[in-house]
């Protein structure tokens, strides 16, 4: 059995109790901590959270919020301090954000999980997870999911030729074999189980969807051309796909041509970190032709086998949770949405809210054109009743009846037309880079690096990863040889990216998509310009460094009792200035008597900004009078310099 290392002080403050209830507990079930730790088998863990749940406050378990809450609502609704939940938010759940920023309501959810509340969510349609996991129980009670795959890879390396071929070799009906696929997603039949394969065009749909939170796709397919080896696009691909965290499967296609060379692309993978199980690493290489059908009941295989470890799990009798995959307005149809269920079942009859539009489902087809009644968890179908065409990557959610639906959807579009006249949401971008860093957290500057030709990327690259500081982690989450393009913005809107480009310009679409986005291109001839750049606001990251600047001396002469505002020093300045925010050390007998700030520097009753040598001042100190006739009072600055 594995067991993990638990610290008391964290199961202390999931449970909102003191360490030392924790130990009780712990003793109680016969547990010794040791050094304010205790090695535990997850089964164990679960007993102990149980009882240590049962233990907690009864009153401060649940937080009722609203929507979309920042990380500084968070603290004020657990009444906590705002630097420890942005740590938290940081360190624990692992998403980079400043006080203000607004929150997935998942994020939210777990956040405030790790101070032990659980949420519930002040809307009339109960709330995607929150809602789902409240009525299946913990995750193990509900059945197994068919995978969400979707097939990426570099133009013309066969990604079509691929889903065509294994969506006609697997269909039972003859008559469907030959049938023109209804809508862009389809699912196969095999004999151990059910795959739902999602024929986005493209990576910059996968990102598209990510950039507004949904995550659909469970497994990728790469398909990657046996003679042409890797490209730029197969690059593109995989750093989509690391970024959004889904597990790679490679397809090594056309298997079936004389001057196919497999080895090649095994050879060429772990340049990319993808690591073959041949090698000793976890990626599954499948060769395939896509022409023969060669390796593909294999390919087939793997991917339920990767989707059998992944446990995926919905409860077709949960809350309905569901997401656009693509949307369109048809003349005589109206809005016509595809659909991929992922919670619960979406059934003809339905009322439901649609990102900013609603509707009650007048009819639902499946890929091919099939009339549904319901559909479960992983099936894609087509749905007619919406009143607008909503956005790809909308969820949809249930609603208790029309007039519910309308208001959610009427307050939606109130609150996105006031966001679109907000300041827009700030990214990242290279001059305010010093404004990520208002916590203590290790900060990521996430790049993007387009170059004109490959020995520039190597080069742009290496450099890059040399930018080093204790405090900012400079990382290049993808680069490629070629202009900057819309799938380049859209991976930098989803990872919080600055584009950089070097001798290469951004394409028309993807500059126009950068200025929605708010993404930064910054485009460099020369070499060392984008390194120092680079350089340059990494140091702005870092906590400002002080030093001190020597500015002159000034002597004091004579000693003035003002009744009112107490002592005054008049003094002379011997040499250099002395100016008005100075900071000040006053010698005296060799020794220093005092160290602080001015209050003020006055010359003839007039408030002055300097005095230099041979003037004469009256001063006065922040907090300090007990100057005598004789002391020398050095004023110096502090000046930044990083
Ligand atoms: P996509 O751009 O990645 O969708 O690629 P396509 O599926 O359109 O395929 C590009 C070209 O490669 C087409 O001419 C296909 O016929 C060809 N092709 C695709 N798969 C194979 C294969 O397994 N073997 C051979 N010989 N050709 C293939």
């Amino acid at each position: 059995m594995t067991t993990m290392q638990v610290k008391i002080s964290d199961l202390a403050t999931k449970h909102r109790l003191t360490a030392d209830v924790v130990s009780r507990v712990l003793a109680d079930l016969g547990l010794e901590p040791a050094n304010g730790e205790i090695e535990i088998g997850a089964d164990d863990l679960e007993i102990v959270s149980e009882e240590l749940k049962r233990l907690a406050p009864a009153d401060a378990k649940t937080l009722v919020l609203a929507p979309n809450r920042t990380p500084r609502d968070m603290a004020a609704a657990m009444n906590l301090p705002d630097k420890e939940v942005l740590k938290a938010l940081m360190t624990k759940v692992k998403v980079m954000a400043t006080l203000t920023t607004t929150l997935q309501d998942e994020v939210a959810e777990k956040l405030a999980e790790v101070f032990g509340f659980s949420v519930q969510w002040e809307t009339a349609t109960p709330k995607r997870e929150a809602a789902a996991k409240s009525q299946a129980g913990s995750g193990h009670d509900k059945p197994l999911r068919p995978p969400v795959v979707t097939i990426l890879g570099h133009v013309d390396h066969g990604k079509t030729s691929l889903l065509d071929y294994i969506r006609k070799s697997n269909v039972v009906s003859k008559e469907h074999g030959g049938i023109t696929q209804h809508i862009g997603a389809y699912q196969v039949q095999l004999p151990e189980g059910v795959i739902t394969f999602l024929d986005t065009p493209g990576h910059a749909a996968f990102t598209a969807m990510r950039a507004r939170g949904a995550q659909v796709t469970d497994i990728a397919i790469l398909v990657v051309s046996a003679d042409d080896g890797i490209m730029p696009q197969t690059i593109e691909a995989i750093s989509h796909a690391k970024n959004a965290d889904v597990p790679i499967i490679v397809a090594v296609n056309k298997i079936d041509k004389p001057e196919a060379n497999v080895d090649r692309v095994v050879t060429q993978l772990p340049n990319h970190d993808l690591i073959p199980e041949a090698f000793g690493g976890q990626v599954i290489v499948c060769p395939v032709s896509a022409h023969t059908g060669e390796g593909v009941p294999h390919l087939l295989e793997m991917i339920l086998l990767q989707a059998e470890v992944m446990e995926l799990r919905a409860d077709p009798k949960g809350a309905l949770e569901g997401v656009v995959i693509e949307a369109k307005l048809e003349k005589g149809r109206g809005p016509v949405a595809t659909i991929l269920v992922e919670e619960g079942t979406l059934k003809v009859g339905d009322v439901v809210v649609v990102g900013t539009t609603w509707g009650k489902i007048k009819a639902m087809t499946d890929w091919k054109g099939d009339r549904l009644k319901e559909a479960a968890p992983s099936m894609p179908v087509e749905i007619l009743g919406l009143a607008d065409v909503p956005g790809a990557g909308d969820p949809v959610e249930p609603a208790k009846d029309e007039r519910g639906a309308r208001e959610t959807t009427e307050a939606r579009q109130q609150s996105d037309r006031a966001k679109a006249m907000a300041p827009t949401k700030r990214r990242v971008s290279l001059k305010d880079i010093r404004r990520l860093g208002e916590e203590d957290a290790v900060k990521d500057l996430n790049l993007i690096v387009k170059a004109d030709v490959q020995g520039s990327v190597e080069a742009v690259r290496g450099l890059l990863e040399k930018v080093e500081s204790d405090e900012v982690n400079v990382k290049v989450i993808h680069s490629g040889v070629g202009s900057v393009t819309e799938s380049d913005i859209l991976l930098a809107s989803a990872a919080n990216a600055i584009v950089v480009g070097f001798n290469v310009k951004p394409e028309g679409g993807a500059k126009a998509e950068a200025e929605r986005q708010k993404v930064e291109i910054r485009t460099y001839t020369i070499i060392y310009e984008l390194i120092e750049e680079i350089e340059a606001a990494v140091k702005g990251m870092l906590e400002p460094k002080f030093e001190e600047q020597h500015l002159g001396f000034v002597e004091v002469r004579a000693v003035f009792k003002l009744s009112r505002s107490g002592k005054v020093a008049g003094c002379h300045c011997t040499e250099g200035k002395i100016i008005r925010n100075a900071k000040v050390r006053v010698n005296r007998d060799k020794e220093i008597v005092f160290e602080g700030d001015l209050d003020s520097l006055r010359n003839v009753k007039q408030d002055v900004r300097e005095i230099i040598a041979g003037q004469d001042c009256g001063i006065k100190f922040e907090g300090w009078e007990d100057f005598k006739e004789g002391d020398l009072i050095e004023a110096y600055e502090l000046v930044q310099v990083n």
